[in-house]
């Protein structure tokens, strides 16, 4: 028996909530609250009668800290699930720390407007220490373990599928697998076609400073940054067939260094296809990825979110999508003192989530786990006090649920390596 607020409205969360009205006897009543208030309201319609989950809507603006005391004030859920977008992550969980409420997301902080001098300041300084320059890192939320704990509560950061099940695969790796890990290549593959020449299967701003920015992995204890898709490799994803990945910047390597010891290498590439690296290369080159604000008539634009009012909206991809996703993490290491390699994946069919919930596969591999994480919260198996990344709690519960609630995976204990 328990209230959950949801925050957002979009792909994810309509996966998410669509999850947790399939899990009532956890969910029993959960109130969806966002910016635009008819999206969820319509989401309610969409659901009521399919399930007997309590459903409510309210609208907020979660860069507000007041509104959202408000909010959890008045609904008193017992956890807030943030599927907004990472610019919301610190104002939610200060509100969550004012109401003594659980907390978590699925990515981590990131923040609007990255010319602003006070952020820049500590970003520059992070950047020359770390030595990456992404935009988003993990020290900002880190920073609020000492108050959760005291508070007695609990955040979990990054329940999605990467960050999230590519976590939890680690963990899994390490428990059953290996006495020790030494490198782990995450592969995230998308087979779709949406038969657009050109849009993002999530939210576009945030997929294209991320597709755009300098890669970068982790070796023998510190950061090697690369020029944006400097590194391209060919790999043979199961079900799916030869693709081209390029190496990128991931959250997911920056809590898994720390958190999985003694590993030594840890990448990250993503599958892309050349008329979309053309197409971004584009607008890039001609100031559409911009986040810094322009007069245009009289009026001022950010040419990012110009553009994403152009593209279609990554929910509408559902019904055009078809083909495969294989998104999973090669594990090298030790067991009894020898040699050992696995291939933890899943594979996720667009068409079919599009039946079962009306989205693709991007979104449904980022809207169950986070109803996983959220369940194993609130019932209590992934609940202590302080802030912690997936990886960081017992995989097994979560490798359940992922089988149960539709994205079954797979080891493959002779796979190919990447190069
Ligand atoms: P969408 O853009 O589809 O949805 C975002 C939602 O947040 C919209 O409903 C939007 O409202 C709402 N929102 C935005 N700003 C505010 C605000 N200030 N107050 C209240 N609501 C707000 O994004 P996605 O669903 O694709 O992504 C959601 C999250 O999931 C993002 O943080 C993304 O980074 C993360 N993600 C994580 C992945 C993973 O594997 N870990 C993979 C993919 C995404 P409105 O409808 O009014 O615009």
């Amino acid at each position: 028996m328990s209230r959950l607020l949801v925050i957002g409205c979009g792909g994810v969360a309509g996966v998410a909530i669509h999850k947790c009205c399939q899990n009532s006897s956890v969910f029993t009543e959960l109130c969806i609250a966002s910016r635009t208030k008819e999206k969820c309201d319509a989401l309610k319609a969409e659901l009521e009668g399919k399930t007997s989950t309590v459903i409510t809507t309210a609208k907020v603006n979660a860069d507000s800290k007041e509104e959202l005391v408000k909010l959890i004030s008045e609904y008193k859920p017992d956890a807030v699930l943030n599927v907004a977008l990472p610019y919301q992550d610190l104002t939610i969980m200060d509100a969550c720390l004012e109401c003594k409420v659980d907390y978590i997301d699925t990515a981590n902080y990131e923040p609007e407007d990255t010319d602003d001098p006070a952020w820049r300041e500590i970003y520059e300084k992070r950047c020359k220490e770390e030595g990456f320059t992404a935009y988003f890192d993990y020290s900002w939320q880190w920073a609020y373990q000492e108050k959760f704990k005291e508070a007695g509560i609990t955040a979990l950061l990054g329940t999605g599928f990467d960050p999230g099940v590519t976590s939890v695969f680690t963990a899994y790796a390490l428990k059953h697998y290996f006495d020790e890990i030494e490198t782990i290549d995450i592969l995230d593959c998308n087979g779709g076609d949406h038969g657009y020449p050109f849009a993002t299967n999530f939210n576009p701003e945030i997929n294209l400073r991320e597709v755009s920015a300098n890669g970068s992995y982790w070796e023998n204890g510190h950061w090697v940054e690369t020029e944006p898709m400097e590194i391209k490799r060919e790999y043979d994803f199961p079900q799916v067939g030869k693709k081209d990945m390029y190496l990128l910047h991931h959250e997911e390597i920056e809590s898994l260094a720390k958190n999985i010891p003694g590993v030594k290498r840890i990448r990250f590439f993503m599958t892309f296809g050349q008329s979309y690296l053309t197409h971004m290369k584009c607008l890039e080159n001609v100031g559409m990825l911009s986040t810094s604000p322009i007069m245009f008539e009289g009026r001022e634009i950010v040419p990012i979110q110009f553009l994403k009012a152009l593209l279609p909206d990554p929910a509408s991809l559902g019904p055009r999508t078809v083909g495969k996703t294989n998104i999973g993490c090669i594990f090298t290491g030790k067991k009894d003192g020898k040699e050992k390699t696995i291939y933890i994946y899943n594979v996720c069919d667009h068409q079919e989530c599009y039946k079962e919930v009306g989205s693709q596969a991007i979104s449904y591999t980022t809207g169950v786990p986070a109803m996983i994480g959220t369940a194993l919260v609130l019932t209590g198996a992934w609940k202590k006090p302080g802030v912690f990344n997936v990886e960081e709690f017992d995989p097994d519960p979560y490798m359940d649920m992922l089988n149960k609630y539709g994205l079954p995976w797979v080891v493959d204990e002779n796979p190919a390596t990447v190069e």
